[in-house]
């Protein structure tokens, strides 16, 4: 990959992350402020399984977050753009799509077997 090209998708994964940090600040925010007393039974829990989607999409958001900066460090150290299990280069099409990926297509696609046969 040319430096004009690695260049963009560093500017795409620190615009990405920077998106990302900012809904995460926003959903601290909003947790802290509720005072967490309902007087309706079914208000009651109506918040408590949003609040369990609020955290498991948190969770996922950190993930992802980690995720762009290990990418954004690869753009740094060289290997970005390398997959991780083969070595071949990620084509700049899926780059696009999702530049945190360190697996090509068909690595991806492997795991994901994988995962399915097991179940994970
Ligand atoms: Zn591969």
């Amino acid at each position: 990959m040319n430096d004009d090209r690695l260049r963009h998708f560093k500017q795409v994964l620190i615009d990405r992350m920077s998106g990302l940090m900012g809904t995460a600040e926003g959903t601290v925010t909003e947790m802290s402020e509720g005072d967490g007393t309902f007087p309706d039974p079914l208000d009651r829990a109506l918040s408590e399984s949003s609040r369990t989607i609020e955290l498991r999409t948190r969770d996922r958001e950190r993930k992802l977050i980690q995720k762009i900066q290990k990418a954004i460090q690869r753009t740094e150290d060289g290997s970005y753009g390398i997959c991780e299990v083969c070595g071949e280069e990620i084509t700049e099409d899926r780059l696009e799509v999702r530049p945190e990926t360190t697996l090509c297509i068909s690595c991806k696609e492997e795991q994901e077997q994988v995962e399915k046969q097991f179940g994970m």
